[in-house]
């Protein structure tokens, strides 16, 4: 009888100590997750100062030649519309990696997240029916307000669209946009009917630097979910392929908010 105690102790206790091991592990992981953020940061923000004045200056000589130019060979103007195409390309990197480097401190101020649902509804609206894909809201009619900055939400649900209607396809692309309350936490969910994304990807998918595509850059889900962290909230992803992708937000909502 003696023994089999001692079996079933010892087994309880490897079984804890491996739930430890793996625990450890992953917090490990986080942690060079974060550091890999900052030393991005760090690079982008020193980068970006040392290349912002010397890209203004291309910038706005080729503004000049562009009007200088404006009756040249069709030829001509349709170089130098490339050429503004990829300054503007050039750009947007920059921003979005500057976007590591914001000040740790923000807003704490209540967050009326339909309405916050509702202008990204207006940003995108254009972009999105040139693409043929369909925004749907569905939100909750009384929702808890959570604490937060109005500027880091709209960004990251901003990323989380572009993403969906970047993974959108065919006729009937759709996404939807809902809010609900959950509890002592409020939820946000985006679900679009594109691509889904690969089993193999979705451990990886937070992670700085992780993309699939061509021209991707990797941050937009390792900001967004720094983002929603520094809420105290959490982002978790659901997919299929060929079928769609859920992302899933919750915030919670019992702090008590600064006044505006
Ligand atoms: P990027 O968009 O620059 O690749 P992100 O961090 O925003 O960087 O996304 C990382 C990767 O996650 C993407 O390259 C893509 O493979 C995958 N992904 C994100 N959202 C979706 C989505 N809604 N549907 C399919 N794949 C997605």
């Amino acid at each position: 009888q003696l023994l089999a105690a001692e079996r079933q102790l010892s087994a309880s206790l490897e079984a804890k100590v491996e739930e430890r091991t793996a625990a450890l592990r992953a917090a490990q992981n986080r942690l060079i997750q974060s550091e890999k953020l900052a030393v991005i940061g760090q690079l982008a923000s020193s980068l970006a100062h040392e290349l912002n004045n010397p890209l203004q200056a291309i910038e706005s000589g080729l503004g000049l030649v562009m009007t200088e130019l404006d009756g040249a060979a069709p030829e001509v103007q349709q170089d130098l519309t490339i050429i503004a195409q990829e300054l503007e390309r050039i750009q947007t990197i920059f921003r979005q990696m500057l976007d590591f480097y914001r000040p740790v401190s923000h807003d704490h101020l209540p967050l009326d997240v339909n309405a916050l649902c509702d202008g990204v509804r207006i940003l995108m609206r254009k972009r999105l029916q040139e693409a043929g894909i369909t925004l749907q809201l569905q939100l909750a009619d009384s929702l808890p307000t959570p604490c937060g900055d109005s500027n880091q939400i709209k960004q990251v649900l901003l990323n989380l669209i572009l993403n969906a209607a970047e993974a959108a396809r065919g006729d009937a692309a759709h996404i939807e946009l809902a809010t609900a309350a959950q509890g002592e936490t409020m939820r946000i969910t985006l679900t679009d009917n594109g691509s889904g994304i690969a089993p193999e990807h979705l451990p990886r998918l937070f992670e700085p630097l992780f993309t699939t595509k061509t021209r991707g850059l990797g941050l937009g889900l390792a900001i967004s979910r720094e983002i929603i962290e520094r809420h105290g909230g959490k982002i978790s992803v659901a997919s299929a392929l060929g079928t769609g992708t859920t992302f899933t937000i919750t915030l919670p909502v019992t702090g008590v908010c600064d006044h505006e």
